[in-house]
């Protein structure tokens, strides 16, 4: 088999809920064994994070303050075929503090035991950096995917990127800016469901 099959799940408050379904070229020498396409995957998998991330204005899960924040529960199953990766993820106002992030923990972990399954190996969790230079915090999932302007975050204003329909910028030059960037997981997109009403 050649290609890698990530389904994406991203919760916010409000039983808001989006459904991505990617697909990505695995590359030969990432095919000898079962090690080296976990690895490959999880890497690709880490560079989703951006474009994932700024595609909607949600609001936390838990406390649905607006989310600036995600924590992602990831699934692989890179020994079937075709070779699988599900990626939870939960909005949130924020994570290594407070209680929503212990919140959304406790019940995947608590989800895992009543359906006794096993859980997949390897569940990862991404740390969480410090925000980037200048900033107190990280921007809302609804600011523009580049400049990360928070102004732009829920004056309704942004647009989609027309190739995708899911990663969202605040105008054109900043959609241009980031095309180097953004091209390499649009061009993995198959399908996006909303479930925003
Ligand atoms: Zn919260
Ligand atoms: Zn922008
Ligand atoms: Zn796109």
């Amino acid at each position: 088999m050649s290609a890698l099959i990530i389904t994406i799940e991203s919760y916010g408050g409000d039983d808001k809920k989006a459904e991505m379904e990617l697909t990505s070229r695995i590359p030969e020498a990432a095919r000898a064994n079962l090690q080296l396409t976990t690895t490959w995957a999880m890497d690709l998998v880490r560079s989703l994070g951006n474009d994932l991330k700024f595609i909607y204005d949600w609001k936390c899960y838990v406390c649905e303050k607006p989310a600036g924040e995600t924590f992602y529960i990831l699934a692989a199953w890179t020994h079937l075929t075709p070779p699988r990766v599900h990626i939870f993820i939960h909005n949130l106002c924020a994570i290594d503090q407070g209680p929503c992030h212990l919140e959304v923990e406790a019940t995947s972990a608590e989800l895992k035991r009543e359906s006794g399954h096993p859980g997949p190996p390897p569940a990862i969790k991404r740390p969480s950096p410090p925000p980037p230079n200048g900033m107190t915090h990280w921007p809302l999932t609804g600011a523009c995917a580049k400049c990360w302007k928070e102004e732009t975050a829920t004056n309704g204003s942004l647009s989609r990127c027309g190739r995708c329909k899911m990663t969202r910028y605040c105008g054109r030059d900043c959609q241009v800016a980031d095309w180097d960037k953004h091209k390499k997981v649009c061009k993995m997109v198959k399908s996006v469901r909303w479930f925003v009403e």
